[in-house]
Order: structure tokens, then C-alpha cells, then sequence
């Protein structure tokens, strides 16, 4: 079935998603202070959705210090409080699916099934992080003497988090639920190209009944909102999912007034495919890491390793099965890979698409689809082979739904060049042999590995980059070093002071 976004339709549901289209800051919806706007589109037909306020410093100001505002009563709000707002609000993420889902495909180019999967995903997340709120504590310390010593973990205070446009609702979950639950409050910098999901998941944490300034919302440009949030010196902490290169600029702006940084960049992941792999599960598998979300990815396994032993089966299987990818409009219900999210992105990919060409041989795809819409910013899933290791396109990121493919026979030699990357985010190995499995996952200089599967995110699980493919670590119970700072407690439980008449027996 096929959703028809008649005009009628868009401005009625824009009506009940994102009403006038502001930003929440310090509990009220407010527009830019210089009243500016930006457009955001729909990248399956290129077609504007909504205007939304271009935030500048003076907002990302206000925000900060609504948040600043709200920051102890929060920290001392009860743990099981704040773990209830949070499941309250997965509740609401639940009765609300419809039109968030509708909202994620439309602005991001998310399919709607894909999209529904995703909102439905959030109150997981929620959940699992809302449980961390009550079992997060410090530590007791055996020092010597009469004295008892302990840790307490507490808040950062305010913490900023700067989101991408390719998963815009989960990488926005995936941080503010943990700093939400171990009591910091929070500011969102959603990406330029994908504002609206973060404001209308805004609204239903003013219905949960979170208190007034926990929770803002700013949207705008990098350099003009983002930049003036990491820089501003009232937040504690930054949460930035992004590419490497704007990564390094974020950091540096929190260095600049001390601020904990945490950083999830670009990656190259490989795919590395032994000779005694099952080869279908391998090839679909490869699949799903090239072109979910049309290789919007930053894990996405873009580098294929392929044994000499059994690429060309491997090959002949990869072609078939890439037939019967369904490319197509975000709302067309059989849709598998959709649009990329905007026409910079579309030039970006065909532009390396070119260099493949100059430096590889294209082994599939390579060009724009037929059969969608001419606005869309739709490219074919592409395959290089013969892909020198020294190749651009076999070391730069691409974000987009383009395979390099390079051949191995010794396994040291694999090693070494599946190592030899600036990133290392993520890799895949494909073997029945344990052995074989083990060794290659502990030699990887990467944040995570599977074996025999392709990625499924979960909040228990740790992700997060070695090398420039960041700092920091997003899920799992080191989520919460992200969130959290240490405070040392030591009490002297004698009756008198301790003997500090030898000054220098003691230690400072
Ligand atoms: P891309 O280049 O693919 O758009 P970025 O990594 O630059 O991705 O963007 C990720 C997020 O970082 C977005 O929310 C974007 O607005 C924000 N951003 C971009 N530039 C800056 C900057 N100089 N300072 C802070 N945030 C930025």
C-alpha cells in the first residue's frame, strides 16, 4: 500500500506532529530569538516539510541555562522518580508511534516500516536505562585507620547532545536516557537535516511530566547552535555522534572549559569472510551492513574481505541477492533501502562513486535508480572489486551504499590490513572455525565485533570506537562513566582527630 502524501494530509498531520514547528526551552515552545527559520525536506522527493527556528547562541543560551536552572532539583530528585518519568515516557513513545514513525521516514528517509521498528525500539532503551538510575552507586573503600571512606557518583550537571541525521530519534535516546537517569538535565542539538522527531518527542516529555528545563530542544545549524552549545561553559558534558571530522571540532570546544566528551565518529568497518563461512548467511548479512539505511551508517561494514578461495561464489551470490533489493519511496510499504537524507549527501556519494570508478572496477551499480521520484535522492547499491588496500575508496568513509572489495589468503596479512584504517569502530567475522573467530576478533583494533551476524544495537551492550572512531562509550553499564562523576567521601569515625603532630609522616 502506498501512502500518498497528498497536501491535504502533510499540513493536517504537520498540524498534530509539530504545530508551528518550535523548539522547547525551559518548559515553553519558542521560536529563534532573531526569528529566524530553515527549511528541512523530504528526501524521497526533495520536496520542503516544514520550517523550523534556526537557533543561534542568544537560544542555545537560554537553553543551557533552563537546563543550568533545573540541574540540582533534578540531581536530588529520587532515582526512582526520575526511572518512572522514564518509563512514562516510553509509554507515550508507545501510544505516539504512528506519528513518530511517520515523521522519522519523512524527514529522514527512513522506510515506514523501518522507521515504526525504531520508535518502537525507544522504550527500550528507556527502560533499560531508567533500571540503571536505581542500581548505579559508588563504592566503599578499606583505608586504613578508623575511618570509612566511600564514593558517591553524581550528575554532570548539564549535558549537550549533538545528533546526526541518520538515526535521529535512537542516537537521541541512546544518551539522553542514561543522563537523564543518573540526574543530569540535557540539551538536544538535533542535526540541521532531521529537526522534527526531536521536537515532537519533546511534547510528550512535557506530558510525562518531567519538571521544567530537564529537557530542551534547540534546533539550528552546526556552526550556529552546535557550536555555541559545546563551546558554552555551563555544560558539563557532550554527547556527539557524528562524523570524525566535525568530532574533532566538538571536542576541542569542550576542552576549552574542561567539559567530558563523549564521542561516537565514522567507521570503515570490514567484513571479514573466511573460506569455510556459510556463504548465504555471509552475503545477506553483507547486505544489511552496506545498504541499511542506504549505508547512512557509521558502522556500516563497507570494506568486504573476501577469501580468494571462494570470492567468486561469493560474488555471483552478492549480485543476485542485490536484484532483489527493493529500493523506493519511504512510505511505498515494500520498500527495503530508501533515499539518502539530502542532495549534499547524494553529490558526496556520487562524487566517490567517481573515484571508485578512476581507481577500482565497478562491479554493480554505480548510478541513480529508476522507477522512484526525480526530486529523491536515491543512488543504487554499488560494488567495487579489485580494490587496491591504498584506494580512497577502501579508507575514506562514504556514508552511502557503496562496497569495497578486497581480496586475502593469509590471515596475518587480513589482520594488518583490516587494521590499517584511521577508524575502528566496528568489524564482522565469518567463520564456523572457533579458533579462526577468536583470534581475528582480539587482534582487530576495533569497538566491537560479531561473529557469524551482522549488528543489532541494543541498549546493554557497549558501542562505541577505538582510533578516531571516538571516545567514550554509548549502552551497556559504561554508559554510565559518560554521565557520571566521582565524589570521595571519607569520615572519621574516631572520637578524636588523628595525630597529625608528625607533619611529615603524612602523605601531603
Ligand atoms: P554531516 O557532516 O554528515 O552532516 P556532522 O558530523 O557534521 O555530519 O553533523 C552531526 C551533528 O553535528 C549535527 O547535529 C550537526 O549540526 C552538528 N555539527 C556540525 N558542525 C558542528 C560544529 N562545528 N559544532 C558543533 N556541532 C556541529
Amino acid at each position: 500500500m502506498t501512502q500518498t502524501l497528498s497536501d491535504g494530509l502533510l499540513i493536517d498531520r504537520m498540524a498534530r506532529t509539530v504545530d508551528g514547528v518550535r523548539m522547547f526551552i525551559g518548559g515553553e515552545w519558542q521560536s529563534a530569538e532573531s526569528g529566524a527559520t530553515f527549511d528541512t525536506v523530504d528526501p524521497s522527493t526533495g520536496r520542503v516539510i516544514a520550517s523550523v527556528p534556526r537557533a543561534g547562541s542568544i537560544d542555545v543560551d537560554r537553553a543551557v541555562k533552563a537546563a543550568a536552572d533545573a540541574a540540582v532539583a533534578w540531581q536530588f530528585t529520587d532515582a526512582l522518580t526520575r526511572a518512572a518519568l522514564l518509563r512514562q515516557l516510553g509509554a507515550l513513545v508507545v501510544e505516539n508511534v504512528d506519528e513518530l514513525a511517520w515523521l522519522e521516514a519523512l524527514d529522514s528517509g527512513h522506510y515506514i516500516d523501518k522507521a515504526r521498528d525504531l520508535v518502537m525500539a525507544l522504550p527500550l532503551w528507556l527502560d533499560y536505562h531508567a533500571g540503571l538510575a536505581n542500581i548505579v552507586g559508588g563504592r566503599t573503600i578499606p583505608v586504613p585507620g578508623d575511618k570509612l571512606s566511600f564514593t558517591l557518583l553524581e550528575p554532570l550537571g548539564v549535558t549537550a547532545h549533538i545528533v546526526p541525521w541518520n538515526y535521529p530519534l535512537l542516537v537521541m535516546a541512546r544518551s539522553i536516557a542514561p543522563a537523564l537517569a543518573l540526574g543530569n538535565t540535557v540539551v538536544v542539538k538535533p542535526a540541521e537535516q532531521t529537526p522534527l522527531t526531536a521536537l515532537y518527542f519533546a511534547r510528550l516529555v512535557e506530558e510525562a511530566g518531567f519538571p521544567t528545563g530537564v529537557f530542551n530542544v534547540v534546533t539550528g545549524f552546526g556552526e550556529e547552535a552546535g557550536a555555541p552549545l559545546a563551546a558554552h561553559p555551563d555544560v558539563a558534558g557532550i554527547t556527539f555522534t557524528g562524523s570524525t571530522e566535525t568530532g574533532r571540532i566538538v571536542a576541542k570546544l569542550g576542552a576549552d572549559h574542561i567539559a567530558q566528551v563523549n564521542l561516537e565518529l565514522g567507521g570503515k568497518s570490514p567484513v571479514i569472510v573466511f573460506p569455510d563461512a556459510k556463504i548465504d548467511d555471509a552475503v545477506e548479512a553483507t547486505i544489511q551492513g552496506f545498504c541499511s539505511h542506504a549505508g547512512q551508517v557509521c558502522i556500516a561494514g563497507s570494506r568486504l574481505f573476501l577469501h580468494d578461495a571462494i570470492r567468486d561464489e561469493f560474488l555471483g551470490k552478492l549480485t543476485q541477492r542485490l536484484e532483489s533489493v527493493r529500493i523506493g519511496d519511504s512510505f511505498e510499504s515494500r520498500t527495503q533501502f530508501g533515499p539518502l537524507v539530502s542532495s549534499e549527501q547524494l553529490d558526496r556519494v556520487l562524487s566517490y562513486i567517481d573515484i571508485g570508478k578512476s581507481e577500482a572496477t565497478l562491479y554493480y551499480g554505480g548510478g541513480r535508480p529508476s522507477g522512484v521520484a526525480d526530486g529523491g535522492y536515491f543512488v543504487e547499491p554499488t560494488v567495487f572489486i579489485d580494490v587496491a588496500p591504498t584506494a580512497r575508496i577502501a579508507r575514506e568513509e562514504i556514508f552511502g551504499p557503496v562496497l569495497s572489495v578486497l581480496g586475502w589468503s593469509d590471515v596475518d596479512d587480513l589482520v594488518r590490513q583490516a587494521n590499517d584504517s584511521q577508524f575502528g569502530l566496528f568489524a564482522a567475522i565469518w567463520t564456523q572455525d572457533l579458533r579462526d573467530a577468536l583470534s581475528t576478533a582480539r587482534r582487530l583494533q576495533v569497538g566491537g565485533v560479531v561473529i557469524n551476524d551482522w549488528f543489532g544495537e541494543l541498549p546493554m551492550a557497549p558501542h562505541g570506537g577505538h582510533k578516531q572512531s571516538g571516545t567514550g562509550r554509548e549502552e551497556g553499564l559504561e554508559t554510565v562513566q559518560g554521565y557520571t562523576q566521582v565524589k570521595h567521601v571519607c569520615i572519621n569515625l574516631s572520637d578524636s582527630l588523628v595525630d597529625t603532630s608528625d607533619w611529615a609522616a603524612a602523605p601531603l
